[in-house]
């Protein structure tokens, strides 16, 4: 099966899916193919997680410092798992946001591992469900994609 797009963008990161929103407002078709989470670095594990965690470091100095300036600061506890499990929860907000707004903007989405093969055409695509990590589908694509139906995209 061949589709064919104005773009194709492979990696649903900062790069991939800002190329793909300005060209589809600008009134073309695009997809986009992720193998691992909608976001890609900077979402998932780069810029929002460090910013929570920074958050919640600065909160924890400003904490301490306050006794200095005459505040008497009882602090209860502290409950890393609460920390960690807001941090996720607002990174699935991003990452869920973002199906309705490719949605919106008409851009396709392939969640999957794509494969540049000429400068027009993406080819051997495997199509990923709750993959658990990067790198498991990428082996287990390269040990068994001779088992996976595949269809080539046409740009
Ligand atoms: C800890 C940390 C903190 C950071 N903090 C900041 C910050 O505060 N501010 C800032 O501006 N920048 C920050 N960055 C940098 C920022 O995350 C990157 O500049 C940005 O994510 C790069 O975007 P990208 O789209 O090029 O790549 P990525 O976001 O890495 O996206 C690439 C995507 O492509 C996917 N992919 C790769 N190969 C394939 C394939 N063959 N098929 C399908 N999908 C594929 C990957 O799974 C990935 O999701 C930080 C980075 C890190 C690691």
């Amino acid at each position: 099966m061949t589709k064919h797009y104005d773009m194709i963008a492979i990696g649903a990161g900062s790069g991939g899916l800002s190329a793909v929103e300005r060209a589809a407002e600008y009134g073309k078709k695009c997809l986009v193919i992720e193998v691992k989470t909608m976001g890609g670095t900077c979402v998932n594990v780069g810029c929002v997680p460090k910013k929570v965690m920074w958050f919640a470091a600065n909160a924890a100095t400003q904490i301490n410092n306050a006794q200095g300036l005459g505040f008497a600061v009882d602090v209860k506890s502290f409950s890393w798992k609460k920390l960690k499990q807001g941090r996720d929860n607002y990174i699935k907000g991003i990452t869920t946001w973002y199906d309705g707004y490719l949605e919106k903007l008409g851009i396709d989405y392939i969640h999957g591992f794509g494969k540049l093969v000429d400068k027009n055409t993406v080819r051997d695509l495997c199509i990923i469900h709750n993959s658990p990590s990067y790198f498991q589908p990428l082996q287990f694509f390269k040990k068994n994609s001779s088992k996976f139906p595949y269809f080539s995209i046409k740009i």
